[in-house]
């Protein structure tokens, strides 16, 4: 069975990854888009020939302009846009680089925001689609990521911004804000760090990037028709008591 065309970005490692495998399962045909050549173009052979690879910078307005042309020449229409791809360049904000700033803003923020204008144009003449974007339990604040959690701030407040402009159009926008979730990104964080984070999750876990990928299905799901503009949280209860 076919659902439509979802489009992951950041999805050749990690959480994206997940995600697009959840999407092919769920018999979506899954267009990953990640700057990663390398890891992208190993995704049809290892997600089956559901999965597509295309490579682009989405904090690059040339570059998205071109992808979606490029998806809607061989596919038609967008019906989920997950809007993953993100990095993080950490430090105290006395150490912090304007260019770690910025880089951070524009990838996070930026590239969300552009991938959702153009997604955005095509599914209001649809008068139907799907946006998730992936913020992060961090926009409540952490020491140490003034521009990640400013990044996602933004993220959050765009996606209630656009459930208000896109609901008349049959369009719903939500977040999902994961906590400690086992990627390539996390990976490179010293032990002694990983084992004080997991210690401040109610769980006493981490999650794994499935946890993420579940939560889209349910967001992606024709049964769920009444939320927009939400975030949800997927941090093993840590939200609850930011700061600890
Ligand atoms: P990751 O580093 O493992 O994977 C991110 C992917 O995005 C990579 O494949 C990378 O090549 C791609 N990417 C980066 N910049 C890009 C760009 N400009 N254009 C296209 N692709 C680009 O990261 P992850 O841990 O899987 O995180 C995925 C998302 O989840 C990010 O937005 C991150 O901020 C968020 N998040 C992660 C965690 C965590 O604990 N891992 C927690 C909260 C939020």
């Amino acid at each position: 069975m076919n659902k439509g065309v979802a489009i992951i970005t950041g999805g050749a490692k990690g959480i994206g990854k997940a995600i697009a495998q959840r999407m092919v399962e769920d018999g979506f045909t899954t267009v990953v888009v990640d700057m990663d050549k390398e890891a992208g173009e190993k995704l049809p052979d290892e997600l089956g020939e559901k999965c597509h690879f295309m490579m682009a910078d989405i904090s690059n307005s040339n570059d998205v302009e071109l992808l979606f042309e490029k998806v809607i020449a061989q596919f038609g229409r967008v019906d989920v846009l997950v809007n993953n791809a993100g990095i993080i360049r950490d430090n105290m904000i006395w150490k912090m680089s304007e260019h770690d700033f910025d880089r951070v803003m524009d990838i996070n923020l930026k590239g969300t925001w552009l991938m959702c204008k153009a997604a955005s144009t095509i599914m209001r003449e649809q008068k139907k689609g799907r946006i998730v974007n992936i913020a992060s339990r961090a926009w409540l604040g952490n020491p140490g990521q003034s521009n990640y959690a400013a990044s996602k701030a933004g993220v959050v407040a765009l996606t209630r911004v656009l459930a208000l402009e896109l609901g008349r159009s049959g369009i719903l926008v939500n977040a999902i804000a994961p906590g400690l979730i086992d990627t390539p990104l996390t990976q490179k964080l010293p032990e002694d760090v990983i084992e004080k984070l997991i210690l401040a999750q109610p769980t006493r876990t981490m999650g794994i990037p499935e946890d993420v990928a579940h939560t889209v299905a349910f967001l992606c799901d024709e049964r769920m028709q009444f939320i927009t503009g939400q975030t949800i949280y997927v941090d093993g209860g840590k939200s609850i008591g930011a700061g600890i």
